[in-house]
């Protein structure tokens, strides 16, 4: 038996733990593409780091003072007021309203005009995560964290099946004693089902499904983890559009391959996946959206500050990632996608230079940039010499050279050192 437990919109929720005056009211969390990190001076820094987060950037700049006005208001000095940011988590209250989740805040504010909106505050959330999962492993001796606010849990010969109502109940009552956050939980056979199976509980419920193939006979297709936008098109060509459709359908998934096998598996609770331990990291990213920028020189610049973050979090994790990304959105919607595979040995000076080169050999569309991805995945356990016997002393040089670099940050910040590209 699993259980899936999913926090009911956890950020609006964390929020209200730490101000009840935000209980009972329409409220969101909202967020700005925190652009802090290019600026050149900065304060109030504090460096988060976090192994076991597969889900959020283990790097905060955390600012406990911002308020509305400050973090989502924009004057340009000429008395034009604009209303920036997205909104990432609603109360149930606000969703009432019509505001959803990435909705634009000026947009959700015209929806709801009483509704009150948080700026976001992730290190909250992230101990408060942290503090749930620790309790949710005193109850249960099977977990896997899912995401910053969803938790698997396996009670198969903990619980038994005529109990686990119960257990779920009294589980769900106990974390918002002690938390004062709603939880609902999915209940099922199968792992993915009870996943499934919170949606039905939602909000502050428990759900809990008896029989697989006529809970899931109607259900669309969207609603299945793991089916996305581009998925699920693909599957309304072939005329599928609910989970029952896919299990009539089993000779195409099996045509499919792997991936239509494990989807068939999971939808018709086949699959037999067990909950996984320690939840591997298999890439680190960092995407920023701003007003155009037409310097060059500028989003090199802004390149590279990504890129000291990146070796940052890799190297605080011990990664060696071989793939490198850079993606570049302009503002005529044209996109520059390069990726390069470097199989030497991490550091942040080679990821620098890779970077610079593979921006400087692209051809440049007359516009301005917008948006900056830079991305290292493939992460090898491979020895050095397997790597690169060429350039090996250079890359072991240059490691050493990252990981002191990397000491003196843990010390005194992630902007002690800057090289010169960055300046
Ligand atoms: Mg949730």
């Amino acid at each position: 038996m699993f259980l899936h437990i999913d926090v009911d919109s956890f950020f609006a929720s964390a929020e209200r733990v730490f101000d009840p005056s935000l209980r009972g009211i329409p409220m969101a969390v909202g967020s700005r593409s925190n652009l802090e990190i290019f600026e050149s001076k900065r304060s109030r820094i504090r460096l988060m780091n976090d192994n076991s987060g597969a889900f959020v950037a283990p790097v905060f700049y955390s600012d406990a003072t911002r308020t509305f006005e400050s973090y989502f208001i924009d004057d340009d000095g000429k008395g034009e007021r604009r209303i920036r940011g997205i909104i990432t988590s609603a109360s149930y209250e606000a969703r009432a309203c019509g505001v959803k989740t990435t909705m634009p805040v000026a947009q959700a504010l015209q929806c709801c005009p009483q509704m009150v909106v948080v700026p976001s505050c992730y290190p909250h959330y992230h101990t408060l995560s942290k503090a749930l999962h620790r309790f949710i492993c005193s109850k249960i001796p099977q977990v896997e964290q899912y995401s910053i606010d969803e938790f698997f849990a396996d009670v198969s010969g903990w619980v038994s099946k005529k109990e686990v109502y119960a257990f779920a109940s009294k589980l769900k009552e106990e974390i918002m004693q002690k938390f004062m956050l709603p939880v609902s939980i999915g209940i099922s056979d199968a792992k993915w089902i009870a996943k499934l199976a919170t949606k039905s509980a939602k909000p502050y419920g428990v759900f809990m499904v008896e029989d697989i193939e006529s809970y899931t006979r109607t259900v669309p297709i969207e609603d299945f983890p793991g089916i996305g936008k581009g998925f699920a098109r693909k599957l309304k060509a072939h005329y599928i559009h609910t989970l029952g459709d896919i299990k009539a359908q089993k000779a195409l998934f099996y045509r499919w391959k792997k991936p239509g096998i494990q989807l068939y598996k999971r939808v018709t609770g086949t699959d037999g996946e067990g909950i996984s331990g320690k939840s591997a990291r298999k890439s680190i990213g960092i995407s920023r959206t701003f007003d155009p920028i037409y310097d060059i020189s500028e989003i090199k610049r802004r390149i590279m500050v990504m890129a000291r973050h990146i070796s940052y979090m890799a190297m605080a994790i011990s990664a060696n990632p071989t793939t490198y990304y850079l993606r570049i959105g302009y503002e005529n919607g044209t996109r520059i996608k390069v990726r390069r595979k470097v199989t030497r040995i991490f550091s942040e000076p080679l990821f620098k230079k890779s970077l610079e080169e593979m921006f400087e050999n692209e051809e440049k569309p007359y516009c301005g940039a917008i948006k900056l991805t830079v991305t290292v995945s493939d992460f090898t356990k491979d020895t050095p010499r397997t790597l690169s016997l060429l350039s090996l002393d250079e890359d072991r040089t240059k490691r050493h050279l990252t990981r002191t670099m990397q000491r003196l940050r843990e010390r005194f910040g992630l902007d002690i050192i800057k090289t010169g590209s960055e300046l």
